[in-house]
């Protein structure tokens, strides 16, 4: 079995959330690779997406955070994250009061601040990273990047469009993700 077949035997898919299983008491799932432990939804991001850009985090469009659907997952800043996690920890309160309390663990909440050697397992394994379209999920495609670096729009009006985050685009536009696309100006 390769890392990326074993990743997805871990995975209980549904027509919803694809919900990592495993890591019961953890709020995020966590996956073993050959050096490391990284978290569940950073791995399925990488492996739909490639290398997560340096101080970008992985977040949830679904607030289920051991699922690992590549299309729930998306890009975004660690302030972004923080916000993210204020609206859900509101929410959370309100719903289970009292129970909550294993997740103010900072290793919990903030997952994405310790450094656990996930952001190296994209360099440690090129060769198992996809690049851009060859991910059936990718929302952006070779001409959408060649047009975002050209284009003089703006961050959000260019996000809109293509229906994704700010913060790809922006990764996108500082070159962090999408290398591989040259642009002829
Ligand atoms: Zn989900």
């Amino acid at each position: 079995m390769t890392m990326i077949e074993r990743f997805w035997s871990k995975v209980k898919k549904s027509p919803g959330c694809w919900m990592w299983d495993g890591s019961p008491s953890k709020r995020y799932g966590y996956f073993r690779t050959n050096r490391t432990r990284v978290a569940a939804h950073r791995f399925s991001w990488e492996i739909h997406n490639g290398e997560i850009p340096p101080g970008l985090c992985v977040l949830h469009r679904c607030d289920v955070a051991k699922c690992v659907r590549p299309d729930h997952l998306f890009l975004g800043s660690q302030l972004e994250n923080i916000a993210d996690r204020d609206r859900k920890g509101r929410t959370a309160r309100g719903e289970k009061l009292g129970h909550n309390r294993g997740d103010r663990n900072g290793t919990h909440t903030m997952p994405e601040r310790v450094a656990r050697g996930d952001r190296n397992w994209a360099k440690a394994h090129p060769e198992l990273m996809p690049r851009g379209e060859q991910v059936k999920t990718a929302k952006l495609t070779r001409e959408r990047v060649a047009e975002i670096l050209s284009s003089s729009m703006r961050q959000d009006d260019i996000a809109r469009k293509f229906g994704v985050s700010q913060s790809l685009i922006s990764a996108v536009r500082l070159r962090q993700i999408w290398k591989h696309v040259e642009v002829h100006s």
